[in-house]
């Protein structure tokens, strides 16, 4: 199969071979205007007899008398391109001289055949900017996310922050001023006990025993004050009066309660029991909050 392609600067009209067009994928330079172009795309097919210019106009005459009178239906332009399409050049032209004829055919050099990239995008300024601006607003995202997760965080555990960093405390509650909440003293029973427990009656006064009892703090941190129940029991163990002491009751009238117990601290507790027509001959104490 043959084909015409025409110049898409000057309209002049060429013939090609398969042969012309693989050499480049199609691209050819036209010998008339030196415009370099694709012939791939606009190529028209002819019969493998037409070999030459001359073949070619004479079919297109024979063409034209042959179908004179559908010809008479075209419009005028149509028939002006196929009939009269600008040939100038094929009166000269050797189909087997295509190859090197300057005429028609100056084959690109290779650089001219180098593909330019156009897929890529990522070599596109603009898509980088884009990818950019979203990355950093997702980033912004996590990070305001992380923000409030930790000092929601810290919100909750703030009561455990300020005894374990007391350091932090009064950024704490400087911010629970604002936020209307309190940072309460540690509550970790685990951590408190109670020692060297005694119960004698009163030498001063009849039917009040007194007990004596130390409250022992053994966490690093501050604690608040725990309450504390005092079991008296009678002689087969069986509760007899059972009560339930505040810090206020048991503490020195002169200590502050809401200071807590501090670290490490130990807190001498003084109890006078009314133990009027009880029987007691036991006790039993815990620590409750
Ligand atoms: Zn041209």
């Amino acid at each position: 199969m043959n084909y015409i392609t025409s110049c898409p600067a000057c309209e002049t009209q060429f013939l090609l071979t398969k042969k012309h067009l693989k050499a480049h994928r199609g691209k050819v330079q036209c010998g008339n205007c030196e415009h370099i172009f694709n012939a791939k795309n606009r190529l028209t097919e002819i019969s493998d007899d037409i070999n030459s210019p001359a073949e070619y106009q004479a079919s297109l005459e024979s063409d034209t008398l042959e179908s004179n009178a559908a010809i008479d239906e075209k419009p005028i332009n149509e028939v002006l391109n196929v009939v009269l399409g600008s040939v100038p050049n094929l009166s000269n032209f050797e189909s087997e001289e295509i190859a090197n004829s300057s005429f028609i055919g100056d084959f690109l050099p290779e650089e001219i055949e180098t593909p330019i990239v156009i897929e890529d995008l990522t070599a596109d300024p603009k898509f980088h900017k884009k990818k950019f601006k979203l990355n950093f607003g997702l980033l912004a995202f996590c990070l305001l996310l992380t923000i409030l997760a930790a000092l929601q965080s810290i919100y909750f555990f703030r009561t455990k922050i300020a005894a374990e960093y007391p350091q932090f405390k009064p950024y704490l509650m400087q911010a629970c001023g604002t936020l209307k909440c309190n940072i309460d003293l540690p509550k970790n029973l685990d951590l408190l006990s109670i020692d060297d427990s005694d119960m004698q009656e009163s030498e001063q006064y009849q039917n009040v025993i007194n007990f004596s009892s130390l409250l022992i703090n053994n966490a690093n941190y501050t604690q608040a004050y725990p309450n504390i129940e005092l079991t008296l029991t009678s002689t087969d163990d069986q509760p007899v009066l059972r009560r339930v002491f505040k810090p206020s009751e048991y503490l020195k009238a002169s200590t502050n309660v809401a200071n807590g117990i501090a670290l490490r601290e130990e807190e001498r507790i003084n109890l006078a029991i009314n133990v009027t027509d009880l029987v007691v001959a036991g006790y039993r104490i815990l620590l409750v909050y």
